[in-house]
Formats: C-alpha cells, structure tokens, sequence
C-alpha cells in the first residue's frame, strides 16, 4: 500500500496505472475508518484493479459552528484499517496541499439541497461539491463509492458527475449498521455514553415509519409525527429534521408513493447524526 499526501505525485502515479489499462476505483472520505467505509473499500475492491481511498477531513464543507476541529482522527489506525481491505492508495493531503492559495471559482449547488442537510448545514455541500471536483480530477477513477447513510450527498455526486462530464460511474452502497441498527459514523464516538444508548431509536423511528407505510399510511404528516414522537420519546436528542421526500428527486409529496427517501437528523451535546430509509412503494 502506498501513502500520497502529494497531490502530483499521485497524479503521475493514476497516470502510469491509466497506460496499463488499470481500472481504478475510489473511495472518498473524511477518515477515522470504520466497518462502513471499509464495506465501500471491500465493494471497490471486488470491481477494480487499483483501490484508491483519500482521507481528508475538508475544512470547506464544515460551517462555523460545527465540528471540524473536533471531528475525530487517526492516521496510524486508518493505516491499518485500509491495509486489511487491501487497499493500494492512500491518499492524504494536507489542506495546504488541497487549498494552497484563495481559490478563483467557486461552485455552488443549486439543486437539491434546499431540504435536508442542504437546508440545515448552508455552504456545506458546496464545499463537498468543490472538494470531489478536486478530488476526482486528482484521483481520475472509473468508479467512485458512496454510502446511502449520505443519501442527499449521492443526489449531489450524481449532478457534479453529469454536470461536469465526469467519465465517472457512481455506486451507491448501503449503509453498514452496527448490531443495534445504529448506523455507524465516524462522529459515533463523540457521543456521551448515555446518547449512544439513545441514539439508536433514530433507525427505529425510521423502522416503525417503514412499518406504518408498508401497512397503507400516504400521509407525510403521519409518518413524520409517528418518528418524532418515538424520537422525542426515547432521546434527550433535539430533532434537527425528519422529512420525506421522493428519491432521488427530493420533491414534496402530499401523498406517499413511488420510491421515497425518510431522512432524520438529530444533534446530540457534541454530535449531530443523520440516518435514512429508502422504500420503494408500489405504484397505484
Ligand atoms: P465520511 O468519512 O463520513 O465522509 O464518509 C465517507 C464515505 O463513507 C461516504 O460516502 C459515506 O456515505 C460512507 N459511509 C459513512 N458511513 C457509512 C455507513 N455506515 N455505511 C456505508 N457507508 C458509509
């Protein structure tokens, strides 16, 4: 396994596996590797020949008050975490190295992001949107792999990959959970003791919501009240959202059909936890 925090050395690196007709597939992310990333790892693995993952914890997509300093980290276990995926390329900049002076374009995006996440963290998915541009032309993989825990964030890959002409295929992979349904983040360890016990009712508001439509329920307003109360009920956490949508679209609806997104944030003291289902329902 090789250790980049040069961006042109990586570059000259793709290229030369580029002549040899490698193909490579990339996962992005933010570090202090867990079971969920290492799932995107193990699925890049299977479908390429070169497995590139960067870790990069991106000041641009970070607000004010949120967590970027206290956002954890930990390059050696990383280390050993990508080795035992077998992964090749580590790539590991420093902001310096990403962002070496004021930058002359800006990226804004402008559709989807005025719900969830986009609504509650403003300029933070323009920043994830520069960061991959940066990243994809640095990395030029085949493949790019992204967790359905961030189900807007891959809304928002798909339009910089169709906008910009990637020649790049997105795979979406399901979130990894632990056993009690929480769905693991990397900011799971800054929760207190008590709010790890509580956190995860997130995934089983969202299962009794799953159940409430799976037994007929059309109505938003229900599904999200049957969530916040269980929420409200079994946390001390403050509800940040919980909102239903289509999917991909992410378009109101006032009545439940075709394949919808259940989307739930919640701040703790020092965490804020996103979780999410998908359901398809059948079509009248
Ligand atoms: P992050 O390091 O949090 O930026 O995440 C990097 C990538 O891993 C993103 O595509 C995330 O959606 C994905 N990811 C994070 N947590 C999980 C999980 N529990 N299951 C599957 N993918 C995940």
């Amino acid at each position: 396994m090789k250790i980049f925090t040069n961006i042109k050395e990586l570059q000259t690196d793709i290229l030369q596996c580029k002549k040899e007709s490698k193909s490579i597939g990339y996962v992005p992310t933010m570090g202090y590797l867990h079971e969920g990333h290492a799932y995107l790892m193990d699925q890049a693995r299977k479908e390429n020949d070169i497995v590139v993952v960067s870790i990069f914890v991106n000041p641009l997509q970070f607000g004010p008050n949120e967590d970027f300093e206290s956002y954890p980290r930990d390059f050696e276990r990383d280390q050993l975490v990508a080795q035992n995926h077998h992964v090749d390329y580590i790539f590991y900049p420093s902001v310096d190295e990403m962002y070496p002076n004021q930058p002359s374009v800006s990226v804004s995006v402008v559709d989807r992001t005025d719900v969830l996440c986009g609504k509650s963290r403003p300029g933070h998915f323009d920043g994830v949107a520069t960061v991959l541009i940066k990243l994809f032309n640095i990395v030029m993989p085949d493949k790019a792999y992204f967790g359905m825990k961030d189900a807007q964030q891959v809304a928002v890959v798909d339009g910089v990959i169709n906008d910009f002409n990637f020649p790049i295929e997105l795979v979406p992979v399901e979130t990894v959970r632990e056993e009690d349904g929480l769905a693991k983040s990397s900011r799971n360890v800054n929760l207190l003791p008590e709010e790890r016990v509580q956190a995860p009712a997130i995934y089983q508001g969202l299962k009794l919501a799953k159940e409430a439509i799976v037994n007929g329920e059309t109505d938003p307003n229900k599904i999200v009240n049957i969530v916040e109360s269980y929420i409200n009920d079994q946390t001390k956490g403050t509800i940040d959202y919980i909102e239903i949508y289509s999917y991909p679209e992410l378009r109101e609806m006032d009545k439940l059909t075709g394949k919808i997104i259940i989307a739930v944030a919640v701040k703790f003291n020092n965490v804020r936890l996103i979780d999410n289902l998908i359901i398809q329902l059948k079509n009248e």
